[in-house]
């Protein structure tokens, strides 16, 4: 095992490129397995405990395909823009390993279900990235092994097959992608997509989202692709990330010193951030692929395609547009808003009722009740505050009665108390005076308690007009509206 892992910051004597292609695996959001009625609901379960006859390889059983894995998996690549294909072949994938029962798994290889699909990647600096899928196939998932309990290093292993048999999609991306943080922001499009069209929980701390990465670097402007790494492993994005930088540090060393990449499988040990060889890299042939004769070719119905295209829900990208469009949202608040469909439904349903009150709602939402989900690990679906309240709320803001920073307070009391907006502000006496006729009687004390300012205001020094407002919100106890504070001040001294 060579160990060749230099220090971040190295400068490399070529100016490399980094060439990634990513495999990724989703789990579909099925009650049940792929081939049998055993539950997908088994991580954190007992061990063996979601296990029949079929999914644990009892000779004699048979395979029966779920219908509802398959329309899952076919609005997830409509979703990714892939063609599908009108027939599709299982075959078994031959490996001999404990936690597979059959010693074969059923996957596509040959012919998968389906091809030639692209996904739009938002990058960090404005731009919009193509990078396109090559396939997308259905398979079943393995076992789990267990070499500890606890810290507990075991000198035997322990093999849990409530994973075995649930249905995964396999998706592969062609090498487009040019950096760790593209990767990053492609894996954040994918889920986005996945999520939104129902496909797929991707849970990664449930393991419903895994990812594989092949790695290869190359002189800048070369045309040929240099000998990848294959490294697994990669328990969440930013591992993904750290494993893809690592390997660039390490391969750029090889190179840099006249070595080869060796082409192999790498595990990135995420607690010593570094990557180290697992095996030499299999191939396909290795797996002696052939159709399982136990199950049939899938074919798929153009009219049942179509429907399913059509039930396909509005998809983050174009919900990103729509919002920015109908709602006259900045792209920064429609891409929040339109990252997690619940939220952007929840965005919605608050919205209605509330003309031209998106910018106020949404400034809610983003900087106020996303905290406080995410510090409750909470999703907008599961909210203790309804929409239609956080609406009214909104309402209260444009209509000048609440400041954001009652508005603020008042949320809190919602999340806690569950009682209307309205209620609230009263029971905590922050509602804001726009009153023009109170307003205007602080505004004549302020003038008189500062001549001076009144006078510099005038003769057209702006920034006077700040003590006035300070004297003003003194009067009224921090009530009076600023917005309209400020208007009516000018109003005065120019009369
Ligand atoms: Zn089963």
């Amino acid at each position: 095992m060579e160990r060749v892992g230099p220090a971040a910051g190295m400068t490399t004597k070529t100016d490399y490129e980094m060439v990634v292609g990513l495999e990724v695996h989703c789990q579909l959001a099925t009650r049940t397995k792929l081939f049998c009625a055993c539950g997908t609901d088994g991580f954190g379960e007992t061990a063996n405990t979601r296990v029949c006859p079929v999914c644990t390889g009892q000779p004699g059983t048979l395979p029966v395909l779920n219908k509802r894995a398959v329309e899952l998996a076919f609005q997830a690549a409509l979703a990714l823009d892939c063609r599908l294909a009108e027939e599709s072949v299982f075959a078994r994938k031959n490996y001999f390993y404990p936690d597979l029962p059959k010693a074969y798994q059923i996957s596509q290889y040959e012919r998968p279900f389906s091809t030639d699909g692209g996904l739009d990647v938002a990058l960090k600096d404005g731009r919009v990235k193509r990078v396109r899928i090559h396939r997308v196939h259905l398979e079943e998932d393995a076992g789990k092994l267990l070499h500890e309990i606890g810290s507990k290093r075991l000198d035997y292993s322990l093999v849990d097959f409530n994973r075995g048999g649930a249905p995964l999609i396999e998706i592969v991306s062609e090498p487009d992608l040019r950096s760790s943080e593209e990767a990053y922001a492609y894996l954040t499009a994918l889920k986005e997509v996945l999520q939104h069209a129902g496909c797929s929980r991707c849970d990664m701390e449930k393991g419903e989202m895994r990812c594989d990465a092949n790695v290869s670097l190359r002189a800048r402007g070369r045309g040929e692709l240099g000998t990848r790494a294959e490294l697994k492993n990669l328990n969440s994005f930013k591992g993904v990330k750290d494993a893809l930088e690592y390997e660039f540090r390490r391969q750029a060393a090889l190179l840099d010193s006249g070595r080869r990449v060796v082409q192999e499988t790498r595990l990135w040990d995420a607690q010593r951030q570094e990557t180290r060889s697992m095996r030499s890299k299999e191939e396909a042939h290795d797996y002696r692929y052939f159709p399982d004769p136990d199950l049939a070719p899938l074919r798929a119905a153009p009219e049942w395609v179509a429907a399913l295209k059509a039930s396909l829900p509005e998809l983050p990208a174009a919900k990103r547009q729509r919002f920015q469009s109908q709602h006259a949202l900045s792209a920064y608040d429609a891409s929040v808003l339109a990252s997690d469909r619940e939220l952007a439904e929840y965005f919605e349903r608050a919205l209605s009722g509330l003309p031209g009150g998106a910018k106020t709602l949404a400034n809610l939402v983003i900087n106020e009740l996303l905290g406080k989900l995410n510090a409750e690990k909470m999703t907008a679906g599961r909210c203790p505050v309804p929409a239609e309240s956080l609406g009214e709320l909104a309402r209260l803001v444009q209509a000048g009665t609440l400041s954001s920073k009652g508005a603020k307070d008042v949320l809190a009391r919602m999340w806690e108390s569950g009682k209307p907006a309205a209620v609230l502000v009263a029971e905590l006496g922050v509602s804001q005076v726009s009153d023009d006729a109170q307003l205007r009687d602080w505004i004549e004390q302020a003038l008189r308690a500062q001549p001076q300012a009144a006078a510099d205001l005038k003769s057209g020094k702006e920034r006077a007009i700040g003590s006035l407002v300070g004297v003003v919100m003194k009067l009224s106890k921090g009530k009076a509206n600023p917005a309209r504070v400020n208007v009516l001040i000018k109003e005065a001294v120019s009369r």
